[in-house]
């Protein structure tokens, strides 16, 4: 693709120090590198193209619009991903803008990830997945410097890394049967629920591989009764555990349902911050921890630190991302018990590579930082 093209169909916004300013940007850019010679951002609003419809319990989609970050300083190229959420008030649109009030933080030193971090959190709340993607370029950038991978750089061996769940999408039984027959290659299938249809589904699935299962029906059942005759139903049909089984702010409800159920509930949209988790250890086993919920890597580090304090079971989970973000994830996974990241199996249009499935688990590589680079022209 040509640049022009590319510029047409993604929408490539340069976002630097000259942002607000759509006239003459490349001659305000020269400007700014001139002057500080040490910071280049920008960022572009990328449409991923799922394989087939993705259906959740509130709503279906065929496209997702992520933000990718290339930040460049001292000569070091970095990259981050936002997968912005809806159910939080995020949009690619508020993602960006709110990565390009960023920018004063980013042009402080980036060796102070923490500080950095800090700052980012405090500049406004929510807007997890833009803090998300910042976190993700400024780490990446961290480790390229010194020239060494990112799972290096945390202490962790990418021999430990854990295989990936698959995702099957909310559909008619036969077509989630089709899916789940055509990914042999995963030993664990996470399946999509919360909708009338969960036990023909489950049912279906069951007809035609005997492969653990997880479920996620997210908030998905609203009575507390329904929903424990609906887990307990799933334990009997090889169903590990479930995720985020009723509405996220209803933890009395949560609390005695983990008194009765025969398998772990896990919390997704009940847990984003560190200051969630000791609330949430008496109504879930265990929680799930995104990247993009809970604002990046260093902030996903800290929730590990509290969960298991708490004694939860941990599992990473991930949105529609590319690999750029999925690569990020993967890095952690020796750390947790469980991993669903599969966002960039569902996409065809992947706009990074560099991360190879073996099976159901990624390879990260001996490269530096994150280990994959941008097959976007010129970017
Ligand atoms: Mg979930």
């Amino acid at each position: 693709m040509k640049r022009k093209e590319f510029l047409k169909t993604s929408g490539l916004i340069i976002a630097s120090s000259m942002i607000g300013s759509c006239q003459g940007k490349v001659k305000k850019e020269k400007e700014v590198e001139t002057r500080r010679s040490a910071l280049r951002l920008s960022t572009t609003i990328y449409e991923l193209q799922l394989r087939q419809a993705w259906t959740l319990s509130r709503g279906t989609w065929n496209t997702r619009r992520n933000v990718l970050v290339r930040l460049e300083k001292d000569g070091v190229v970095a990259y981050g991903e936002s997968a912005p959420i809806p159910r939080y008030n995020e949009s690619a649109e508020s993602n960006q803008e709110f990565i390009q009030r960023a920018l004063p933080v980013l042009e402080r030193d980036l060796w102070e990830y923490q500080d950095r971090w800090r700052e980012l959190e405090a500049l406004a709340p929510g807007q997890n997945a833009a803090k998300a993607a910042l976190d993700m370029a400024i780490m990446d950038w961290v480790a390229k410097s010194l020239g060494i991978p990112l799972y290096r750089f945390f202490g962790l061996d990418r021999n430990n890394t854990l295989p990936t769940t698959f995702s099957i999408g909310i559909d008619t039984a036969e077509v989630m049967q089709k899916t789940a027959q055509s990914v042999p290659a995963f030993r664990r299938l996470k399946i999509k629920a919360g909708v009338p249809d969960d036990k023909k589904h489950i049912e279906g699935i069951r007809e035609v591989t005997d492969r653990p299962l997880v479920v996620d029906a997210n908030e998905g059942w609203k009575d507390r009764q329904q929903a424990l005759e609906m887990i307990n139903w799933m334990a009997e049909r090889g169903v590990e555990f479930v995720e985020q089984p009723m509405p996220a702010d209803n933890l009395e409800d949560l609390r005695w349902l983990k008194e009765r159920v025969k398998i772990p509930i896990m919390a997704d949209e009940s847990v984003h911050k560190i200051q969630d988790v000791p609330a949430l250890a008496s109504a879930f086993h265990g929680i799930n921890i995104k990247l993009m919920k809970c604002g990046g890597l260093q902030e996903a580090l800290r929730l590990v630190a509290v969960a298991r304090a708490h004694g939860l079971k941990l599992m990473i989970g991930c949105m529609i991302e590319s690999s750029l973000a999925i690569a990020a994830a993967t890095t952690l996974t020796p750390l947790f018990d469980y991993a669903d990241l599969d966002g960039n199996i569902l996409i065809n249009n992947d706009p990074f590579r560099g991360l190879t499935l073996e099976g159901d688990r990624w390879l990260l590589t001996d490269k530096p930082g994150l280990g994959v680079e941008p097959v976007i022209p010129e970017w």
